[in-house]
């Protein structure tokens, strides 16, 4: 069987699905092809940081985000070794929030979008390959489906089959980070209008990773915890370890005690970080996890991979009206990201692989506790609304550093 269009985008997350959303929308025949049956689920925190929210929006979806059975979150609350505290997330022009919804439900409205759009959606297609012609460009793809082979026709195809994809696998960055989550009904922490951090020793003794509770709204809860790979191969210890060590700390022991399992605990890789990828090449765009285009810092994705789909389309868009999908062309696509967010992103990274343990930042987490301002920049940080050299703007955090350089 063999099928014909102006795009074909491989992978339905938020990503694949904002990518064919944007594309169709403007007018190109989009065909969506994902190896999954739809809904699916996908292992996440499933929070939709304000900027995400405001993608969703973008794709006309503003009245399903404020359903009231969706957990809509107004603040972050962070907890340290040494500190603690909780900050109003900055504004967006979706406004000061951002919500908490499984990803069997986002992924499942956003691809029903994305069809409204005129996406052709063709669901259990595993691609195989990304064909080409004498001179390297994209004629289409190849695929499996019930075990029979397919293969579908576009001079032009955006790949964003996630951190888990092997298409276009030279392309791709390494995973570095890993991360676990579970549905968990009563949990009876205090403040569900806000997500929960938790950088505990535990975890950042040898590397960097944090916990989480994020509410749904209806006392059920997502917590989990992710680490770097780092943290893995100096500690020695699976990510599993660190996920249950996690339960038992005190505080957070005592808000899960009356808790139920609501399904089995799942795991998945992170590519974070935009470092290593190559997402632009002759007919080729890669957007959000197949990217690396995950927070280094946050984990979080989701408005990534819809932002980079979004910014694909139009790249999309631009290469047939000029009939032209060269790499130099496409490059295009390549520097409006880094131009968006490598700032975040990379100055994230570096941090994170530069410190040998977050421990030595509890001086400033401190010092955060007293100061909203160094609060706020925490927060806009962790909602990827500031770099993390945003920090070196407080005279109180200059103060500190000086300080512990002198007394060392
Ligand atoms: C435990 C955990 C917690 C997280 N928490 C958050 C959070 O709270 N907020 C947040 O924003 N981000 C979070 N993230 C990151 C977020 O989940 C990802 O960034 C997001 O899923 C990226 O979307 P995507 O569309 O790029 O990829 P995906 O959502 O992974 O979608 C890829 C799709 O491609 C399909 N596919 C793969 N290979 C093929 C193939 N060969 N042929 C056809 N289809 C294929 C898959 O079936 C899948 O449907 C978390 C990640 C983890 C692991």
């Amino acid at each position: 069987m063999t099928t014909k269009a102006d795009l074909i985008v491989v992978g339905a997350g938020p990503g694949g699905s904002a990518a064919a959303y944007h594309a169709a929308q403007g007018g190109l025949d989009v065909i969506l092809l994902d190896r999954k049956e739809f809904p699916r689920d996908k292992p996440c925190g499933d929070a939709l940081m304000p900027h995400a929210s405001s993608e969703v929006a973008l794709m006309g979806l503003s009245d399903w985000l404020s359903e009231p059975s969706h957990g809509r979150f107004r603040g972050l609350s962070l907890y340290t070794q040494s500190a603690r505290f909780g900050e109003a997330l900055p504004p967006t022009f979706h406004g000061p929030y951002g919500y908490v919804v499984p990803r069997v439900q986002t992924d499942a409205k956003l691809l029903e979008v994305a069809k409204t759009a005129g996406a052709r959606f063709y669901e259990g297609v595993r691609v195989t390959d990304i064909l080409r012609s004498a001179d390297g460009s994209v004629v289409g793809v190849e695929a499996i489906s019930n075990g029979d082979a397919s293969r579908y026709e576009a001079p032009l195809a955006i790949v964003a089959d996630g951190s888990g994809g092997s298409l276009a696998g030279e392309r791709k960055a390494r995973q570095n980070v890993v991360a676990r989550r579970q549905y968990l009904a009563n949990v009876t922490g205090p403040d569900q209008d806000h997500l929960h951090i938790f950088a505990t020793e535990d975890m950042n003794e040898k590397g960097a990773g944090y916990g989480w509770v994020f509410y749904f709204g209806d006392g059920r809860a997502n917590v989990g915890a992710g680490v770097s790979t780092q943290t893995l191969a100096r500690t020695g210890r699976n990510l599993k370890d660190f996920f249950n060590r996690l339960l038992e700390e005190p505080m957070l022991a005592e808000w899960l005690k009356d808790s139920e399992p609501v399904g089995p605990p799942k795991s998945w890789s992170l590519k974070t970080g935009m470092w290593g990828a190559k997402r632009a090449g002759q007919g080729l765009m890669l957007v959000g996890d197949a990217g690396s285009l995950i927070h280094p810092i946050s984990g979080e994705g989701v408005g990534y991979a819809m932002e980079s789909g979004r910014l694909a389309a139009a790249f999309a868009h631009e290469a047939h009206a000029r009939r032209d999908f060269s790499a130099k062309l496409l490059a295009g696509y390549e520097r409006g990201l880094r131009r968006q967010r490598a700032r975040e992103h990379l100055s994230g990274l570096a941090l994170i692989n530069a410190l040998p343990n977050l421990a030595i930042l509890e001086p400033l987490f401190k010092v955060g506790e007293q100061d909203r301002n160094l609060r706020q920049t925490f927060i806009e940080i962790f909602t990827s609304d500031a770099p993390v050299y945003g920090l070196l703007r407080h005279p109180k955090v200059l103060r500190t550093l000086l300080f512990r350089t002198a007394t060392q």
